[in-house]
């Protein structure tokens, strides 16, 4: 077992994590990023990301996150390979989280950009066919239905573009949404509605994933949620788009989170309730969640986190030039 210790500890490795760990290193706190499970987070799921400000040409998510991550490391960020497991806050700065390799990581701040993960409908079928034709990843899994009938379930940009991405594998792709409208931009609708192969089913809930006589997915079940009428739809394929919850467990109980779970901050700064603790991304943003306003809290997070610091930098001198 080692102990890591840093002046700026971060946990998570998405936008907003490599974005503090880029001011942290400059402004010499020598970050060590702890990447957790998604190393480089959301967008290594993503394809094309065309919103990114700086880039003329579509990129692709992962290479973002590469260059992100390059980009933090030749400032001095440490990058290490490892999921936080436990975190003590309670006993103040410095803070010291617990590592699945059996390591100790301490920083003097802490900064949680721990984001986001896909949620799931809940309903029966769903897990037991989890990798058996059901899936919250188009980009990741979309390869398998070459050829084959999928669906989509959901509304917003998510699902409007894993439906759009999954059209380069199916002939057949059905989105399947709740109401009668879609809530994602209208440049994407425009392109899904503009699409031969993907057709829409509104006002139809999935009550349930159901397997084929070989175990994987055969057909969902569907309900009409305005009129209560039953149906079925055919699929090898079924990708559940239906947004994300923060993660946020390590923190239950010792910090606060909003109704949505969200980590809640001083408004209009990344300051959690617990000082030297800061939180930036998805993780506390549930309006915008994008990668650029993931960046700029990160941003935010580096450069308050060098006040704290620079504070009780401060603090401590006087104290022993008074002794
Ligand atoms: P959203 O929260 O925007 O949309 C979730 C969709 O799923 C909604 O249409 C919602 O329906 C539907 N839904 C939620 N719960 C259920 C349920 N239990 N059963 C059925 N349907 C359900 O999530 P997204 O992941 O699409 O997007 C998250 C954020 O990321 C957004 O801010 C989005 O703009 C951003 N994003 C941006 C991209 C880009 O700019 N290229 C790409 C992808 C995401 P309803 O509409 O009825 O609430």
């Amino acid at each position: 077992m080692t102990t890591h210790t840093t002046r700026m500890l971060i946990i998570g490795s998405g936008p907003a994590g490599l974005s503090a760990a880029i001011y942290g290193a400059r402004a010499g706190m020598e970050p060590i990023v702890v990447q957790g499970l998604q190393p480089g987070g959301q967008l290594t799921i993503t394809t094309d990301v065309e919103n990114y400000p700086g880039f003329r040409d579509v990129i692709q998510g992962p290479w973002l996150m590469q260059e992100m991550q390059a980009q933090a490391e030749h400032v001095g960020t440490r990058m290490m390979w490892d999921t936080i497991t436990d975190v003590d806050l309670a006993s103040g700065s410095p803070f010291t989280a617990k590592g699945d390799s059996g390591d100790d990581y301490v920083g003097d701040v802490l900064v949680i950009a721990t984001g986001a993960q896909a949620k799931w409908l809940g309903v029966p079928g769903e897990q037991e066919l989890g990798g058996k034709g059901v899936s919250a990843c188009a980009t990741c899994d979309g390869f398998f239905y070459r050829g084959k009938k999928v669906a989509v379930i959901g509304g917003g940009n998510t699902a409007v573009e894993e439906a759009l991405y999954l059209t380069n594998h199916s002939h057949d792709v059905t989105l399947i949404h709740r109401r009668d409208e879609l809530r994602s931009e209208k440049i994407l609708q425009d392109r899904l509605f503009a699409n031969e192969k993907i057709s829409v089913l509104w006002n139809k809930a999935v009550e349930s994933f159901v397997a084929g006589p070989d175990g994987t997915l055969g057909h969902l079940e569907l309900v009409d949620t305005v009129t209560g009428e039953r149906s079925t739809l055919e699929v090898d394929g079924a990708f559940v788009a239906i947004g994300h919850a923060p993660s946020t467990e390590l923190f239950k109980d010792k910090l606060p989170t909003d109704a949505g779970g969200y980590l809640m901050v001083e408004p209009g700064t990344p300051k959690t309730a617990i000082p030297g603790v800061f939180a930036c991304g998805d993780v506390m943003d549930h309006t915008y969640r994008q990668a650029v306003t993931a960046a700029g809290t990160g941003c935010m997070a580096a450069l308050d986190a060098e006040r704290f610091l620079a504070a009780r930098d401060h603090a401590l001198r006087e104290a022993q030039a008074a002794e």
